[in-house]
């Protein structure tokens, strides 16, 4: 990746973005689009289908087709994880490409999208292709007059509806693990990212996926993500995004089929820092890149920084120097640290909620407000704000966006008592140079994920779910199979 080459494509014509049903490009049947606005200048990029519920029903229809008549699930094993492999190398040839529309739509800072979107879509792709062929069924540890086998059975359709951080990242994270385990799927992308799913699952065709196999439909969730969680034919919802769209969800399952719920939603996620850290200056870093990478537009992000009261001055000093150092800038260029916020309407609610957290007491000590308006962009720095506590907003209700609560605690116990003190339990951080406490933590903190001395990371071996009012279930590792497939047991008579 340079500079050069990113500069070529920044500019390209970008054109309507249509669904992909059944293996084809298809309009939205009512002829309808929605503008898509770039969130680096407020420009005009282009348009997506505005589907409806007939065009979901249509991606439904399609998948389930093809699930019916197993032309895919019944390819053998090698072929199929061929075709996977293909796609994941496709995906990795065109990483520019996809990373540059994908900033274009959602305004992450290209160092980071590049990374964090295709590459790692890529080599989820790839993760999830080996184990095809890797993954065995069971036999249980019956009496010897009988044969207890357990079938890994796909599912039938998956809808997995995915949020505007990272597009490809979570969808990859949903798509790889269904399609290994033999089930069709349809997609539904963001309404303010949607640009990149449609193009990543061209490619998949590109590489033999048959058709119909993996369709997607781009519109509002109210009207396409309600039909596709309506649906009678849908048997597994995945779902990335917030909580208010998790609950419907879950009602929408319960008024049709039962269809079965995954839930990964957001998070208020402590980073704790104790003062016998070895190295407390990298913590700081870490502290200020754990919340403010993508503009604090992240699931896991460290949203509230719990450090011992002992080192509070000289800590919150130190991040919020690192922190100074980020500043928003053109996301399109490699050395921009934070790229843009993802829509003028998440901005507005950024903004706002600094604004409850100095009315309710807390001290603002940096950033705070919009920048780089002048470009028609949606920007907004790194903002701290101490001495906030736990009967805050700012403590208990996630933002979305670059905005790091800082509260102080005494001792080990109230450490933990502060880290559980909200609804969620996504993700945290722990940084102290004395294991046994480091194990305590990591034991008394609710959360799917627990860091120690690092933050952030954690690769596509090991599960990412939440705990609480952050989700079920769980994306990432072998375990994402759980999902995506059904228990059969035979029970035989010898
Ligand atoms: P959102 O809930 O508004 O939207 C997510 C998706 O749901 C979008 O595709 C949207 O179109 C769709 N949707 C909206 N209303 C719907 C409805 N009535 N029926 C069906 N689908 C509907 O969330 P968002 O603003 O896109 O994403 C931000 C949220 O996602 C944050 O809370 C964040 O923490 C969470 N998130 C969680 C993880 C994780 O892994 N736990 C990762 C990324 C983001």
């Amino acid at each position: 990746m340079d500079q050069t080459s990113i500069d070529e494509l920044r500019n390209r014509d970008v054109p309507p973005c249509h669904h992909l049903i059944d293996g084809k490009a298809r309009p939205a049947s009512s002829g309808e689009t929605m503008d898509v606005v770039s969130p680096i200048d407020g420009s005009i990029l282009t348009t997506i289908a505005r589907g409806t519920a007939a065009d979901m029903n249509a991606a439904i229809g399609s998948a389930r087709a093809a699930f019916d008549d197993g032309r895919w699930k019944n390819q053998p094993p090698a072929a199929r994880k061929a075709i996977m492999l293909k796609w994941a190398d496709l995906v990795e040839k065109h990483a520019l490409e996809l990373a540059v529309l994908g900033v274009r739509d959602n305004g992450t800072e290209i160092a980071m999208a590049f990374k964090a979107e295709p590459l790692s879509a890529a080599g989820t792709i790839r993760y999830y292709a080996e184990a095809i062929d890797k993954v065995y069924g069971e036999i249980a540890p019956t009496q010897q007059n009988v044969l207890g086998m357990i079938h890994h059975e796909p599912v039938g359709v998956v809808g997995a509806i995915i949020p505007w951080n990272f597009p490809l990242m979570i969808g990859a994270w949903k798509i790889g693990p269904a399609l290994a385990t033999g089930n069709s799927l349809v997609v539904k992308p963001p309404e303010t990212a949607s640009l990149t799913l449609p193009r990543m699952a061209e490619l998949a065709l590109e590489a033999g996926l048959p058709e119909g196999v993996l369709n997607v439909v781009t519109g509002e969730g109210a009207v396409v993500g309600e039909a596709m969680a309506l649906s009678m034919d849908v048997d597994v919802l995945a779902f990335t995004g917030s909580g208010a769209t998790g609950r419907r969800l879950l009602e929408y399952s319960a008024r049709s089929n039962l269809k079965r719920v995954y839930l990964e939603l957001g998070g208020k996620s402590p980073h704790i820092i104790f003062a016998d850290t070895a190295d407390l200056d990298q913590a700081a870093k870490v502290v200020a890149a754990g919340i403010f990478r993508n503009s604090g537009q992240v699931c896991v992000a460290g949203s509230r920084l719990l450090v011992q009261q002992d080192i509070h001055d000289d800590f919150v000093a130190a991040v919020t120097k690192a922190s100074a150092a980020m500043q928003p800038g053109d996301p399109l260029l490699l050395d921009t640290k934070i790229g843009a916020i993802n829509s003028e309407n998440q901005l507005k609610q950024d903004l706002a909620a600094v604004e409850t957290a100095v009315h309710e007491g807390g001290k603002l000590v940096l950033g705070g407000t919009r920048c780089l308006e002048e470009t028609g962009g949606f920007y907004m720095g790194p903002t701290i704000v101490d001495g906030v506590k736990a009967s805050h907003s700012l403590f208990q209700k996630e933002v979305f966006g670059p905005v790091l609560a800082v509260t102080s605690f005494a001792d080990e116990a109230e450490a933990v008592q502060l880290a559980n003190a909200t609804d969620y339990g996504l993700a945290a951080g722990v940084w102290t140079s004395n294991l046994s406490r480091a194990h305590r933590m990591v034991r008394a903190i609710h959360a799917g994920v627990v860091h120690v001395n690092t933050y952030g990371g954690a690769d596509v071996t090991v599960p990412l779910g939440g705990v609480g009012q952050s989700g079920n279930g769980s994306d990432k590792s072998l375990h994402a199979f759980d999902k995506y497939r059904n228990l059969k047991t035979a029970w035989i008579q010898l």
